[in-house]
């Protein structure tokens, strides 16, 4: 077994792991990170950019909202089923924390909004090609792994941290293994938790969510995101919070779609259940959010969005939508694009020459959609939808010949929450009284959404974790001085 001794110990190195580290250190303490991945950033590095609020980029465009506003929004969003300090905090900062990174060396774009009803919170970060874009964060990920090293912080790769260790209930280190399975044991006087969550641990998701991993629910499965942190935690005592997930919705494995295809049947067309009844309105789909919670309650947690021949055409000119992380405009070379997916076996898109095809092929229930098409098709001519107000430019009637359908799911960035933090990053026991030198950030603590992703407000998940891991780290240099 070998010894290490350090002043703190960072539980991972995605965004939380790496802003504790780096503003520990900046506070002049020795910090150790250590990381179950052979490489720094976790799911980290597969984003856009994190929110921030009141930062000189949305102050320069005089961005809404202010820090008193996104405040608000928040709360009234989550009905106030959320902690208020810890969100204060959290936005309060967001802003500075784009500044510091910033100074770190990470470059940003002019911050937008995710969808239309979004603020423009989102701050892109430009990476080294210099567009926006999907991993474009895996970029400030390189940057702050760099910085940390400068500030003379030691990462240990591939050495997963397997326990707590607490004496005379204090926090006192870790127990780590490194690549040949030996035992690391590391003192500190204060640990921070950041291993992400349980996004890829079916196990946990079935228990504390009630998903089906592969069947009623398709997250992106980052590897190592097992809940690590959750269970050491819970382990040494700490209280356990609601669990769900970082909801939105796709058709499985949407990356390996072509963009257009995937986009084509993310447009505002007709989105029906397994009943073959409508259940929202589809101009609200941006809102992947919503959109997932509205499939998560339906038959079977799926929903099917169709479209015809006519409507495809349409699209090959134009899309209703157009989304910022996949910026394509029109559904270009639709018949190859189709043929080619459906060659591959692909399973969730289905082609049909009628509505009598179509249901068997996908299951819908066929009087259902019959009577929903006609009902549709009357809206479409009055140009009124009478069942969910559906803005009638959207309103287009599918005729045939040929229908196009994609399935979709209820899918997730990861998951949210698990152990009971205050707005000071500290982790509370079951009675809530802080657990001395332990301290937790980013998704493993992450409760602040009630029962839904707060999207309204972009770069929602990214900026609690860079927030709170700066808050950890600070509030544990500082804590360290008296322990
Ligand atoms: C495709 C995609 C796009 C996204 N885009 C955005 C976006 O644009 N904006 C936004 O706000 N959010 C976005 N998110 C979400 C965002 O990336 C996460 O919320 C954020 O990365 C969480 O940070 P974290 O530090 O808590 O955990 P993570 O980034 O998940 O990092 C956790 C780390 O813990 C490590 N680990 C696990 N167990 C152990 C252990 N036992 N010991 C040591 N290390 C361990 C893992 O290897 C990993 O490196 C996106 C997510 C996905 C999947």
């Amino acid at each position: 077994m070998s010894k290490l001794d350090s002043d703190i110990i960072v539980i991972a190195s995605g965004p939380a792991g790496m802003a504790a580290a780096i503003s520990a250190a900046q506070g002049g303490v020795r910090v150790i990170v250590f990381e179950k991945a052979a490489t720094t950033g976790g799911t980290g590095n597969m984003g856009m950019g994190p929110l921030g609020i009141e930062s000189r980029h949305t102050r320069a465009k005089q961005f809404k909202p202010t820090r008193d506003e996104a405040f608000e929004i928040f709360m009234d969003y989550t009905h106030w089923r959320a902690d208020a300090r810890l969100v204060r905090a959290y936005l309060n900062k967001s802003g500075d924390t784009i500044h510091w990174l910033e100074d770190l060396g990470v470059e940003f774009v002019e911050p937008a909004s995710y969808f239309p009803t979004a603020y423009p919170t989102w701050h892109l970060i430009k990476p080294a090609t210099g567009r926006p874009g999907p991993m474009a964060s895996g970029t400030m990920m390189k940057i702050m792994t760099e910085k940390a090293k400068e500030l003379g912080v030691q990462i240990m790769l591939q050495t997963p941290v397997r326990k707590l260790v607490k004496k005379d209930g204090k926090i006192t280190g870790i127990i780590a293994e490194d690549q040949s399975g030996n035992d690391v044991e590391a003192s500190a006087k204060a640990v921070i938790i950041a291993t992400g969550g349980f996004g890829n641990n079916p196990q946990m998701i079935k228990k504390y969510t009630g998903y089906d991993v592969g069947k009623d629910m398709h997250p992106f499965r980052i590897p190592g995101i097992e809940g690590d942190g959750i269970r050491m935690a819970w382990e040494a005592g700490a209280a356990a919070t609601d669990m769900s997930m970082e909801m939105i919705y796709l058709m499985p494995d949407n990356m390996s779609l072509p963009p257009q295809v995937h986009e084509a049947f993310r447009q505002p067309h007709l989105l029906v259940n397994l009943l073959g009844q409508r259940f929202m309105n589809e101009a609200v789909m941006p809102n992947a959010t919503f959109t997932g919670n509205a499939i998560a309650i339906q038959k079977d947690r799926c929903a099917f969005l169709f479209f015809d021949e006519n409507i495809k055409k349409q699209m090959e000119t134009d899309f209703d939508f157009r989304n910022i992380v996949f910026p394509i405009t029109r559904f270009e070379n639709s018949d190859q694009a189709i043929q080619d997916v459906l060659g591959q076996g692909y399973g969730h898109l289905f082609v049909a020459d009628s509505l009598e095809e179509l249901a068997e092929k996908t299951g819908i229930h066929f009087d259902g959609l019959k009577q929903t098409v006609e009902e549709y098709n009357q809206f479409c001519e009055k140009g009124y939808d009478e069942l969910f107000n559906k803005p009638h430019r959207y309103l287009r009637p599918i005729k045939g010949p040929k229908y196009y359908v994609g399935r979709h799911f209820p899918s997730a960035y990861g998951s949210l929450g698990g152990i009971k933090i205050n707005d000071r990053t500290e982790v509370l026991d079951k009675k809530w009284e802080v657990i001395p030198g332990l301290y937790a950030a980013g998704t493993d603590a992450c409760t602040i959404y009630g029962d839904s992703y707060v999207f309204v407000l972009p770069g929602n998940t990214m900026g609690f974790a860079l927030n709170t891991g700066r808050m950890a780290g600070e509030n544990a240099a500082e804590y360290i001085k008296t322990a």
